[in-house]
């Protein structure tokens, strides 16, 4: 590679591409050592402007982009680079920093918490708690709350029905993430019917 440095106080805006997606993710700036530090580490790094120094994207995140391909623009003053990155790129939790997709939904929120609760148990955790006793005692939760909503559905008192059905989800949830799951795999599965109809 033989960049020219030289027209922009030694930096190079760097265009982020997802590998799979073809997504633009963002666009960052690198100096000859980030670049050099990126194919070394073969995780991308930046030099931020912002920041002054060298800025290894994902390094409190640990949203790190992992570089497939790089490569030089006509007349090398550009790059494009390739990833596959860790979780979503933008620090505002978007996929790309140029998508206007919806913030991360609550579910979603809920899910990633639930997932932290499970691999770093803390004693006051009442997810910790369900999972030390096992998938058993996660599934039988499951079929208590379902059982509870089927009995309040028989009633009219829409606030505990409301409760009993925020119960479900919320252990229906614990079950698939200690199963390994979450609700994008039921998502498939549920689109996929949709479009064999
Ligand atoms: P990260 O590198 O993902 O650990 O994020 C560290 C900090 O870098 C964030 O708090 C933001 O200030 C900034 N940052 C992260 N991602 C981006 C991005 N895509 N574009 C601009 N700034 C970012
Ligand atoms: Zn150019
Ligand atoms: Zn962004
Ligand atoms: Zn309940």
């Amino acid at each position: 590679m033989n960049l020219d440095f030289s027209k922009n106080n030694g930096l190079i805006p760097v265009i982020i591409q997802d590998n799979q997606t073809q997504q633009v993710l963002m666009l960052g700036y690198m100096n000859e050592e980030a670049l050099q530090k990126t194919q070394e580490e073969n995780t991308v790094t930046f030099f931020s402007r912002s920041k002054n120094r060298l800025w290894t994207k994902g390094e409190t995140s640990g949203n790190f982009l992992n570089v497939v391909s790089i490569k030089e623009d006509c007349d090398n003053d550009a790059l494009l680079i390739q990833v596959i990155p860790n979780g979503p790129t933008c620090h505002n939790g978007t996929t790309s920093c140029f998508a206007n997709e919806p913030q991360i939904s609550f579910l979603n929120e809920l899910e990633n918490v639930i997932e932290e609760r499970i691999s770093n148990p803390s004693s006051e955790s009442y997810v910790a708690s369900l999972f030390k006793k096992g998938i058993n005692k996660m599934a039988q939760k499951v079929g208590e709350e379902a059982v509870e909503l089927v009995i309040e559905a028989k009633d009219d008192n829409q606030d505990l029905f409301l409760n009993e059905a925020a119960d479900l989800l919320f252990h229906y949830l614990v079950l698939l993430k200690a199963k390994g799951f979450g609700l994008e795999n039921v998502e498939t599965i549920l689109k996929d019917r949709m479009k064999n109809r």
